[in-house]
């Protein structure tokens, strides 16, 4: 698939929100574990029990809108970015769900540059390079070949 400018930046800023929520749940977790080594009461066991819950939603963004956006596959990354988007802002998880959220505007910029079809997707050819001077063409399929040899690099024919 073809990337655009805005699935790229699309594509950094969910990069930039995992990481954050990596960070805040290598907090928790640590703190969670810390609690559970000097006081080891439930509270402990309450943070590890949500870094898990954290551990899970990381591999979930990272499946449905990273992994998705980084192969091309905007249209199918916007709506997993935006339900990512919402239950980060609702559970106060604000830079990343502000992040997430404008990564699912630059999506919909993305899709359209895009184009609305695979069939597009033709990558544009290289321009033929110029064959260096003193070449030996080819008797039989005309390929250019170095002044040097004596049989055709593409077809084995026997050159002049
Ligand atoms: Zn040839």
């Amino acid at each position: 698939m073809r990337s655009s400018r805005s699935g790229e930046t699309a594509q950094t800023l969910i990069l930039v929100g995992l990481i954050l929520q990596g960070v805040e749940l290598a907090t928790l977790l640590l703190a969670g574990f810390l609690f559970l080594i000097i006081v080891p009461t439930f509270l402990g066991g309450l943070f590890v029990g949500l870094a898990l819950i954290g551990v899970v939603w990381l591999v979930l963004v990272y499946l449905f809108s990273y992994a998705r956006v980084r192969d091309g596959d905007y249209a199918g990354a916007r709506t997993p970015t935006f339900v990512f988007a919402v239950l980060s802002l609702v559970t106060f998880a604000l830079i990343s769900g502000v992040l997430y959220l404008v990564a699912y505007v630059k999506l919909g910029d993305a899709e359209h540059e895009q184009g609305p079809s695979v069939a597009w997707n033709v990558a544009t050819p290289a321009p033929p390079s110029l064959p260096p001077s003193g070449s030996k063409y080819c008797p039989r399929c005309g390929r250019p070949n170095p002044p040097g040899a004596s049989f055709c690099q593409a077809c084995g024919a026997p050159l002049p």
